[in-house]
C-alpha cells in the first residue's frame, strides 16, 4: 500500500504537558482539532495558519482534551465530534462510535475503540496518510493509567496500536517520553532502547517534541507492548500488561 498524503498535521504544546493537534484535508483545506486542550494555544495556532476551525474531534471526557470545547466552538462556530462520555462536562453535537467514520473533507478518519484509560476513550485512524490519533492511549515508550478500564480492556486498546501498519505515526496527547525512559531503562536495557534513549533526550534537551512516534519504534522499546508481547496469548498478555502498569503507577 502506498501512502497518499492528504492531511496537512501541525503538533503544538499546550497546558502543562499536553499536545494539541491542528489537522487540515489539503484537498479541501477543511479543519479540525482532536480535542481542545487550551484554547488560547489553538487559538494561537490557528492565526499563525490562517484559517478557522470545522470540527473538533474529541478522543475521552478528560478536561484537558475537552475542557477547551465551550470556548473554541464559541469563537469559530466548530462543530464537535465524540464519544458520548465528553458530555459530562462539555457539549457534543455528534456522538461517534467505534467503527463509525468521519470524513474531514476527502481525508478519512476511522473511529476506532481505545477504552481503558477511560472507559469510552477513542483514536482517529488515518489509513491513507499513516497517522493515528491515540490520545492517552499510548505514548513514546509510555501508556494512558487505567482510571476507568481494566488492564484486559487497555490491553485490547495497545494491541490494536500495535496492529496497525509498522510505519504508522502515533499521535499521543502528552509528552511523558522522560520519565517513560527511566521506567523502561529500570526494566532493562538493550541496543535499540539505547538508541531511542539517545534521540529522545536530544529532543528534549532541545525543546522538541518526541510525538508523533510510529508503531515499529513502540513494539521494538516500549515496555508496555514488548513484554507483554512475548507471551502467546491474549489472557497472559492482558496479565503482564497489567502487572506492568501497576509497576509504573507506583514507579
Ligand atoms: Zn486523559
Ligand atoms: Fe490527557
Amino acid at each position: 500500500m502506498s501512502l497518499r498524503p492528504n492531511l496537512k498535521i501541525d503538533v503544538f504544546p499546550a497546558l502543562q504537558d499536553n499536545y494539541g493537534f491542528l489537522i487540515q484535508d489539503q484537498a479541501t483545506g477543511k479543519t479540525a482539532i482532536i480535542d481542545a486542550p487550551e484554547p488560547r494555544a489553538i487559538t494561537a495556532r490557528l492565526d499563525a495558519w490562517g484559517v478557522g476551525l470545522d470540527y473538533i474531534l474529541n478522543t475521552h471526557w478528560h478536561p484537558d482534551h475537552a475542557g477547551g470545547n465551550v470556548l473554541i466552538q464559541k469563537r469559530y462556530g466548530a462543530v464537535i465530534y465524540g464519544p458520548p462520555e465528553v458530555r459530562r462536562i462539555a457539549p457534543l453535537d455528534h456522538v461517534l462510535e467505534p467503527g463509525d467514520v468521519f470524513h474531514l473533507g476527502d481525508t478519512r478518519l476511522d473511529v476506532i475503540d481505545l477504552g481503558g484509560h477511560t472507559l469510552g476513550h477513542i483514536g482517529y485512524i488515518d489509513a491513507a496518510g499513516g497517522n493515528a490519533f491515540v490520545a492517552d492511549t499510548i505514548f513514546p515508550l509510555g501508556c494512558g493509567r487505567l482510571f476507568e478500564g481494566t488492564p484486559a480492556q487497555m490491553w485490547g486498546a495497545l494491541k490494536r496500536i500495535a496492529d496497525l501498519p509498522d510505519e504508522t505515526r502515533l499521535y499521543s496527547a502528552h509528552e511523558y517520553s522522560l520519565s517513560n525512559l527511566k521506567f523502561a531503562e529500570h526494566l532493562g536495557i538493550n541496543p535499540a532502547l539505547s538508541t531511542r534513549a539517545d534521540i529522545i533526550r536530544a529532543k528534549r534537551a532541545a525543546g522538541e517534541p518526541t510525538v508523533p512516534s510510529t508503531v515499529a519504534e513502540e513494539k521494538a522499546t516500549n515496555p508496555f507492548l514488548v513484554y507483554p508481547l512475548q507471551e502467546t496469548d491474549f489472557d497472559a498478555q492482558a496479565a503482564k500488561f497489567g502487572e506492568l502498569r501497576r509497576a509504573k503507577d507506583c514507579f
